[in-house]
Parts: C-alpha cells; sequence; structure tokens
C-alpha cells in the first residue's frame, strides 16, 4: 500500500479499471466523479483530494471510425480536459503528474523504426487521427512547459502502443481491434469482415501490462517520459490469424473491406528500450496468451 494520494482520472475506462485492480487504494474518478472539461470542477476536485499524485488516464477515445466523423470532439475535448486538468494541478501544487499519451500520435512516416521518444514530432500525425494527436501532442507540450517553467521535475507522460482488455468497450463503432476481433470471433457464423486492408503493422499491449508499468513507475518514483509497448510487431492480418489459431477457431474466414482509408497508417511501432533500461524485470504478455485471456473473460460474460 502507498502513503501517498494518489488520483487517477479516467478510472471508468479501460486502463483506469485494469490499474483499480493491481493498485485499489487510489481515488478512480469518471466523468460523472468530475467532468475535467470543466475549469471549476476540475480545480474543486483537487482541492477536495489534495493528491501528491496525479495519474491522467481519461481522454476522449475511439477507433478510426469514430475519428473519421467527429474530429472536433476529438480535438476539444482532449484539449479542455488536459489543459484544464494541468492549470488545476498546477494551481493546487501537485507535486507528481504522470499523462497517458498514445503511439497514435506519432508522425505517420518516420525515417527509422521503432520510433523512440526523441521521435514525436518529427512530421505530422496521420490524417485518420489528426485531431486526437495534435491534441495528445499538446498535452506533451503542457508538461513539458510546465516542468520548463515552474520546475515541475516530476511531471511527465508515457506513450503507449495499441491496447486490448477484458474492460474493452466491445462493440464494432468504439471498439480496438482487438477487442472488436474478440467480440467478432464470438458471435461469427463463420465469416470475420474487417475494415481496411489487413497489411498495417501494429504493437497490442494488454491494458493489464500498460497498468503495472504505471504503477511500477510510481511507487518507484520514476517520472520520465516513455514509450511503453509489446514488442511484437505484426500485420494486421497476422494478428487476426494467430486470434484464430490461439483460440481454435481456424475454421472461421476472415475478409477485408479492402478500403485503404481505414488502414490508419502504415507501421508506427515504437521502443520501449528506454523504459526497460529503468525496469529491467519488466515482461510483456504475449498477445496469444493475452487474447486467450480476454476471450476467456469475453465469453464468460457473454454467454
Ligand atoms: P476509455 O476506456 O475510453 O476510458 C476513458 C476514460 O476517460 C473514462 O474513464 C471516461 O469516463 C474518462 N473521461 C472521458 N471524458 C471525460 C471527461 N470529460 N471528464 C472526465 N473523465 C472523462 O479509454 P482507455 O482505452 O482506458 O484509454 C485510457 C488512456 O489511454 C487514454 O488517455 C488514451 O488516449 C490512452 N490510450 C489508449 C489506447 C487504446 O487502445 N485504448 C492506446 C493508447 C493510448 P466515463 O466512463 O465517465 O466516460
Amino acid at each position: 500500500m502507498m502513503d501517498t494520494r494518489i488520483v487517477v482520472t479516467g478510472g471508468s475506462g479501460m486502463v483506469g479499471q485494469a490499474l483499480k485492480k493491481i493498485m485499489p487504494n487510489a481515488i478512480y474518478l469518471s466523468s460523472k466523479d468530475c467532468d475535467l472539461t470543466d475549469l471549476n470542477q476540475t480545480i474543486l476536485m483537487i482541492k477536495k483530494y489534495e493528491p501528491e499524485t496525479i495519474i491522467h488516464i481519461a481522454a476522449k477515445v475511439g477507433g478510426i471510425i469514430e475519428n473519421l466523423k467527429y474530429p472536433v470532439e476529438f480535438l476539444e475535448e482532449n484539449i479542455y480536459m488536459n489543459t484544464n486538468l494541468c492549470k488545476a494541478a498546477h494551481i493546487c501544487n501537485v507535486k507528481n503528474f504522470m499523462a497517458v499519451l498514445s503511439t497514435c500520435i506519432y508522425p505517420e512516416k518516420a525515417t527509422k523504426y521503432p520510433m523512440t521518444e526523441e521521435q514525436l514530432y518529427d512530421g505530422p500525425p496521420p490524417k485518420q487521427n489528426f485531431s486526437y494527436a495534435y491534441a495528445k501532442r499538446c498535452l506533451a507540450v503542457q508538461i513539458d512547459s510546465y516542468k520548463l517553467q515552474y520546475n515541475k521535475s516530476n511531471w511527465c507522460y508515457v506513450i503507449p502502443c495499441n491496447l486490448y482488455g477484458e474492460d474493452d468497450k466491445f462493440d464494432f463503432e468504439r471498439a480496438h481491434f482487438v477487442s472488436a476481433l474478440i467480440e467478432k470471433v464470438f458471435n461469427s457464423n463463420g465469416e470475420i469482415k474487417l475494415l481496411g486492408t489487413g497489411v498495417s503493422l501494429r504493437q497490442f499491449m494488454y491494458a493489464g501490462d500498460l497498468a503495472l508499468a504505471i504503477k511500477i513507475l510510481v511507487e518507484k518514483n520514476i517520472y520520465d517520459n516513455f514509450n511503453i509497448a509489446n514488442d511484437e510487431v505484426l500485420s494486421i492480418k497476422d494478428i487476426a490469424s494467430l486470434s484464430l489459431k490461439t483460440l481454435n477457431k481456424e475454421d472461421i474466414k476472415i475478409t477485408f473491406s479492402g478500403n485503404k482509408e481505414e488502414d490508419g497508417n502504415y507501421r508506427k511501432d515504437v521502443s520501449s528500450k528506454k523504459l526497460l533500461e529503468v525496469l529491467d524485470n519488466f515482461t510483456f504478455t504475449p498477445l496469444s496468451k493475452g487474447i486467450k485471456k480476454v476471450y476467456k473473460i469475453y465469453r464468460e460474460r457473454n454467454e
């Protein structure tokens, strides 16, 4: 158990729930407890809990379809939430602040892969999630600006790759790829239709791994900017095949829409080298093992 008061925003979401399982004594907030787009509510929340540490997980998050449909909401809601929380945390002298960004915000095309933390601003993000990406990049800039101007040495961000987990949203429009796939396999009548062409390369991490990395960093008082990503880099097509094999569902036929617009950027794999230099024993859950685990929980909940 930790002595310090820790507030976790986004406590009702997939990552927040994963963290709650292993760090139950922190204070977990949803938008119903505090709407971070409202500065007054945000300041009152911090004054109420007087946290020494804020783990900022909350965001407006969605898949490619939602990002293409609602770019204004993805930009504005994230900008408001992040700006208000940084400002309120500064006003209330919060010592430790760790925010969660995303590898979706890295440049659409990089000169070298896997990308390292220094490459974050090396080019524009993919157009499919342009607004979300710029809002999240702004959060990085906000944190770095507070560090610079107000000497906030313990303010930082982590940049995780795509995630999946038992507490993801499993409905088609909002789900992330692996979780959407699990839902489709469960409900399949012999064929699964997937978006895009399947050629894009992706890293997918079990949400529990991200939660564990955050917990260890906070407990060890390590506040620095880190990529956090499973080092398995597979094409969407290969992830789909691996999932069917892992779940003994190889009789299901997979087809792709063939629409390149739905692919997102071709690759965005990042290196976790910097993280593993400070957490040398940290291991990521292999994709096959994580898929099996989440499928089992999903099946138990839905049968
Ligand atoms: P999620 O399941 O969609 O949860 C989002 C959380 O943010 C919920 O707790 C939600 O509260 C809260 N929230 C949304 N709007 C809010 C507002 N106006 N005020 C206060 N709270 C608000 O998201 P997630 O998948 O756990 O993602 C967590 C973090 O990881 C995000 O920062 C995301 O950008 C990042 N990330 C996610 C992925 C991924 O694949 N999911 C990949 C990389 C990075 P309510 O439940 O009340 O709406």
